[in-house]
């Protein structure tokens, strides 16, 4: 693997920057910097999809016939890399990372069609209908009930957890169409319309205030099979293939740079206990440079799964080690934040006065009581919803199981 740039990739990251420069706005920009998780404010987010979508880059990793870009794996490094480092909001996952990659595997032509230029423009908008009350982890439990009738599935049951249902008009859901020996066998995935009738969304109000999980309910909701992936029965295999998407593939580490690089600049003009500022004090030092090597390897670590899936391999259980590091460093640098934070690390209690408020309505007061640095407003925020790092996508206790049975032969 070679880490050097050649003259033309660093040609074209100026061209990225060039790009970014003319068309990543202040208000672009701010949405990406107020980030409180792997998601942005959900407008803006579309907004920057639409911008990118009209110069072909929304979608830069899928195949070229379906409007992805010929790049080299270290152009896509590069691009994603410059676009965390500059602030631009982080797009949805769910329909470019995911759920397309499913569509191309397993769709018709017509659901490839239909769907994957939708993806792209922002006209379809996908969230993830996997998890239930009483099926997280073992999410073969699940039992949402799907009858066959005709043409159609009646679906009746609840999803819970489910992000951005909300904003979404189609959601990727598993549904239990039988039941046989075995618990994965059974299980439909299905591409439900949210506007049909019989559904209803309860969103979740999360630790940090904010608003972006639901509990979504649906009541003999009639779903025409035609939005079936796969087989009737064999879904697993189509969440399984999709999951390896959802941990793995992308590049959490340039980000978690800029946020160790904000913290590092924090820490200097925080003072530390027994004089000097808190970047002198060796255990936050010592803390500090043990995120920062954790990251470097990490960064190593991704682009060389980066590598497989631009030879055409799947990530396979590497996204499971992806998963497990990127979320376990993103807690400990969020750590580190709020102790740099100090106190204004408290002031930022958006939710008290709007409960489940859009981040985006925050105006950080120019009194300086909070810093008006957006990352130290956003902290605590951080803080809180990276809890959740190490149960979302699949816990990361599954995912070690995962490793010991698929990597360690265990
Ligand atoms: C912020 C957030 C966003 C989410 N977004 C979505 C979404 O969009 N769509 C969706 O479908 N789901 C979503 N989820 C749900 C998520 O996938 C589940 O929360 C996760 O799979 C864990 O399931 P559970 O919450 O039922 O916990 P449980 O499965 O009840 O697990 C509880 C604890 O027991 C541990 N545990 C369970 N089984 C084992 C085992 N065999 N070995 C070792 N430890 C075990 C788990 O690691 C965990 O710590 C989201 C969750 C969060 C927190």
């Amino acid at each position: 693997m070679d880490l050097e740039w050649s003259a033309a990739d660093l040609e074209f990251r100026d061209e990225v920057r060039a790009f970014l420069d003319d068309h990543l706005t202040p208000d672009l920009r701010r949405a990406g910097r107020l980030m409180t998780s792997v998601y942005s404010d959900h407008e803006a987010s579309m907004a920057w999809q639409a911008i990118l979508h009209e110069r072909g880059w929304d979608a830069p990793a899928w195949p070229v016939r379906y409007g992805g870009c010929d790049w080299s794996l270290t152009q896509h490094y590069i691009f994603s890399r410059e676009l965390t480092l500059a602030g631009a909001p982080a797009l949805s996952p769910m329909g470019i990372r995911m759920v397309s990659h499913a569509i191309m595997a397993f769709g018709t032509e017509e659901q490839k069609d239909y769907f994957l230029p939708r993806i792209l423009t922002g006209e379809v908008f996908f969230c993830q209908g996997y998890s239930e009350p009483e099926a997280g982890s073992d999410l073969a439990a699940l039992s949402m009930a799907a009858v066959d009738d005709g043409d159609h599935l009646v679906v009746t049951g609840s999803k819970i957890w489910t992000t951005h249902a909300g904003e979404a008009n189609w959601m990727f859901a598993l549904v239990r169409t039988s039941r046989k020996e075995r618990k994965q066998q059974g299980i439909t995935f299905v591409l439900i319309d949210m506007t049909l009738p019989g559904i209803e969304i309860r969103p979740l109000v999360m630790t940090s205030g904010e608003q972006v999980q639901n509990q979504v309910f649906f009541d003999a909701v009639r779903v025409p099979k035609s939005g079936v992936l796969g087989q009737i029965d064999d879904g697993w295999t189509v969440a399984k293939y999709l999951l390896e998407f959802e941990r793995g593939g992308g590049a959490a580490a340039p980000a978690l740079q800029v946020m160790l690089e904000n913290v590092a600049t924090a820490a200097a003009s925080q003072p530390g206990v027994g004089g000097g500022t808190l970047i002198d004090s060796p255990l936050f030092a010592h803390k500090l440079a043990d995120a920062r090597i954790r990251t470097q390897v990490l960064e190593i670590f991704e682009y060389r799964v980066l590598a497989a899936v631009a030879a055409g391999k799947n990530p396979g259980p590497a996204s499971s080690m992806g998963k497990i590091l990127a979320t376990e460093l993103s807690q400990t640098i969020t750590e580190l934040a709020m102790q740099a934070a100090g106190a204004r690390g408290r002031a930022y209690q958006p939710h008290a006065a709007v409960p489940g408020g859009p981040i985006s309505e925050y105006t950080p007061p120019d009194d300086g009581y909070v810093s008006g640095e957006p990352w130290q407003a956003v902290a605590p925020l951080r803080y809180f919803n990276d809890r959740a790092g190490s149960i979302y996508a699949g816990s990361n206790e599954i995912q070690r199981n995962i490793l010991a049975k698929a990597a360690l032969g265990l």
